[in-house]
């Protein structure tokens, strides 16, 4: 599918008629067709909307020999519009200042979670937003995240109002693979 020639698959489940589409949408034609007349069949991500994001938080033993306390970390935002889900790391996500912010300011009040803030690491000799130590603020490398996978639960959902920066965001994420997609009328405010 392009943007300039929009196309779908038809097949038949019992005499009923699907319409698949990309990102494994599929629903019945007429749920395609009203979704088409309603201007919810859309290309890439809309500029304007509601999403919803996830934040996913697990425990790694810090590294520091001295310290060695079991702190918690982000591990991933992950942001859910129409078919897609957006999943950020927190240094992926300190990349979009404003963004990063907004979820910031909604992250669950836990102590055992360690502060999200830009710190240099001597490994990739950089400054990056990143997961520290609760306990002794040592910054948590990307590799070390990885670790938290197997603890990791998500500790909360928030509305977020998808604006220009946010549409950047999830299609950078998503490589630029954009395609037609359907959208829900409560996710495009209609
Ligand atoms: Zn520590």
């Amino acid at each position: 599918m392009t943007e300039a020639l929009p196309a779908v698959r038809i097949v038949e489940h019992d005499g009923t008629y699907f319409a698949r589409l990309a990102y494994s949408q599929e629903m019945p034609v007429e749920a395609l067709l009203d979704a088409v007349f309603g201007r919810r069949f859309r290309f890439g991500i809309p500029p304007q909307g509601t999403a919803v994001a996830h934040i996913r938080v697990g425990e790694i033993e810090c590294w520091k020999k001295q310290c060695r306390a079991t702190t918690k970390i982000v591990t991933g935002i992950d942001v859910v519009f129409g078919p897609h889900t957006s999943s950020f790391s927190v240094p992926q996500l300190g990349e979009y200042p404003a963004l990063f912010g907004e979820v910031l300011g909604r992250l669950p009040r836990d102590a055992k979670i360690g502060r999200l803030k830009k710190r240099f690491s001597n490994t990739q000799e950089r400054a990056y937003v990143s997961n520290g130590c609760y306990r002794c603020d040592s910054i948590v490398g990307e590799f070390y995240e990885i670790d938290a996978r197997y603890t990791e639960e998500a500790v909360g959902s928030f509305p977020i109002q998808i604006t220009p920066a946010w549409k950047q965001a999830i299609e950078e994420e998503m490589e630029n693979q954009l395609e037609w997609a359907v959208y829900s009328p409560s996710e495009l405010g209609m």
